[in-house]
């Protein structure tokens, strides 16, 4: 049977055998086809994109029942990989690569590699490539992101994005070669490859842009001690400095100063990878994002969106929730597929996503605003540590540092929207379970 798993270093496969594929391919074409037998029409369904979210939809789709044509198009040639690895295992040289371990020809599973989807003709339901057009039945839209780019960058001999497999091939050797690197961007990926940098024996400075680390995402009174892991790294940190650009060698500041660079690493963000369904109708957010409905369709008939690429509303958070994590790449897929054989199932996660830097384990989940009140457990400033927000005294989300059992159980406790004593919670020596007044 299909198996996701997460490692202890936030690797991730799916792996599936191919008798168990078949067993439960049995048992599910027959529910399928108890469920959808008014509608013989779907024999063939395309996914775009064969990240996490594309691969999850088939193997979900053949883990469902789906007995029809799965057709998965990847504009990348590498057999489909996951990218948590590439700023972790992958880019340190101790995995060779992260592959998911998917059967693709057992589950009956057309991988069409190196092929990008130009464009979208839902009046004919096809999907515009270079080798012509891919008829579907039902499309799935799963391009992610694709990371922002510096004005001005591009061509610039020795500048570095990190998102593909060849991002990370390109990347290793300028850790082997101890380069001094410059970092564009203090967020979850610069931060990641500042960690793996500096543990190859690299000089590192990280210039961020904004006058602290992760506005926007955590307060300044969680965000402002994390200073303090980049420079106990060895990281030079600046914060409030812009780049005005970038040269070959050396990074130039908005304030007129210049910092030599053997490599310089743009880490400041991604956008959803939806330039291709331009002029199709498709509805798109200010974000780009495919912009979904609860059950991951698209305002298009027939044609559903998952993972970094889309954006969703969510009844729980009470607002539309575009999420760039793996959690959500792994999720999303199995209401798809629910969804495309008959099912109505409402996509509404709590979001989860972790990260590993400077040595600590970092995991969140939940959703938070400003507004929300803030419960610290344990101090920020120490080596682990927790901090809860709470709606109403109902626990939304919580972030975990070094604390994994406050995660598990918060998680948990978010899904049932459990109303938590703030004072209990705020001893770490109590469990988080511990705190709860009542639950749904
Ligand atoms: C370096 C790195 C480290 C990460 N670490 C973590 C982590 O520690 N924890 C965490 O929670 N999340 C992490 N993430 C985020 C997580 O990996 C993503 O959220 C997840 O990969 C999203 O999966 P996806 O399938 O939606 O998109 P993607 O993985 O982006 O896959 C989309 C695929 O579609 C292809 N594609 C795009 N356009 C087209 C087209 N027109 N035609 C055909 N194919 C197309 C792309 O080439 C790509 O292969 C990390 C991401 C990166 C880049």
């Amino acid at each position: 049977m299909p198996r996701v798993t997460q490692g202890s270093d936030g690797a991730s496969g799916i792996s599936l055998r191919t008798a168990a594929a078949y067993r439960y391919g049995k048992r599910f074409i027959r529910s399928y086809r108890d469920r959808v037998s008014d509608d013989r029409s779907v024999r063939r369904i395309v996914v775009v994109g064969a990240g996490m979210a594309g691969v999850q939809t088939g193997v979900s789709l053949r883990e469902q029942g789906f007995p029809g044509e799965i057709v998965l198009l990847s504009a990348e040639r590498h057999q489909p990989y996951d990218r948590p690895p590439l700023s972790k295992s992958v880019l340190l040289g101790a995995a060779d690569g992260s592959a998911f371990e998917v059967d693709f020809a057992g589950l009956n599973i057309e991988l069409r590699l190196g092929l990008h989807a130009d464009a979208l003709l839902p009046e004919t339901r096809q999907v515009v490539t270079a080798e012509g057009p891919v008829a579907y039945d039902r499309l799935v839209i799963a391009t992610g992101a694709e990371p922002i780019t510096l004005p001005g960058s591009a061509g610039v001999p020795g500048v570095y994005l990190l998102r593909t497999l060849d991002d990370a091939d390109a990347l290793r050797p300028v850790l082997a070669e101890k380069r001094e690197i410059v970092v564009v961007g203090a967020g979850w990926i610069g931060a990641e490859f500042a960690t793996a940098a500096r543990v190859s024996g690299c000089p590192v400075t990280v210039v961020e842009a904004a006058d602290r680390l992760l506005v926007g995402v955590l307060p300044a009174e969680i965000s402002e001690p994390m200073r303090d892991w980049y420079t106990a790294s060895g990281v030079d940190l600046m914060t409030g400095v812009k780049v005005s650009g970038v040269e070959p060698g050396a990074v130039r500041l908005e304030d007129g100063r210049r910092l030599a660079a053997g490599a310089v690493v743009v880490g400041i963000g991604a956008r959803p990878a939806t330039g291709w369904l331009t002029g199709s109708g498709i509805a798109l957010d200010t974000d780009h994002a495919v912009f979904a409905d609860d059950r991951l369709r698209t305002n298009v008939p027939g044609v559903y969106a998952v993972g970094d690429c889309a954006s969703f509303p969510s009844a729980r958070y009470g607002e539309r929730l575009l999420i760039h994590h793996w959690d959500n790449a792994v999720q999303g897929p199995r209401t798809v597929a629910a969804n495309l054989l008959g099912s109505d199932e409402i996509y509404d996660p709590v979001p989860y996503f972790w990260s590993e830097q400077f040595g600590r384990f970092v995991q969140y989940a939940g959703h938070h605003v400003d507004a929300d009140e803030l419960v610290h457990r344990g101090d920020p400033a120490g080596a682990s540590w927790s901090v809860c927000w709470l709606r109403d005294g109902t626990l939304v989300s919580l972030l975990a540092v070094g604390r994994p059992r406050d995660l598990a159980q918060g998680r948990k406790l978010i899904e049932r929207s459990a109303v938590i004593d703030a004072a209990t919670a705020a001893d770490p020596a109590v469990p988080l379970k511990a705190a709860v007044c009542s639950a749904a």
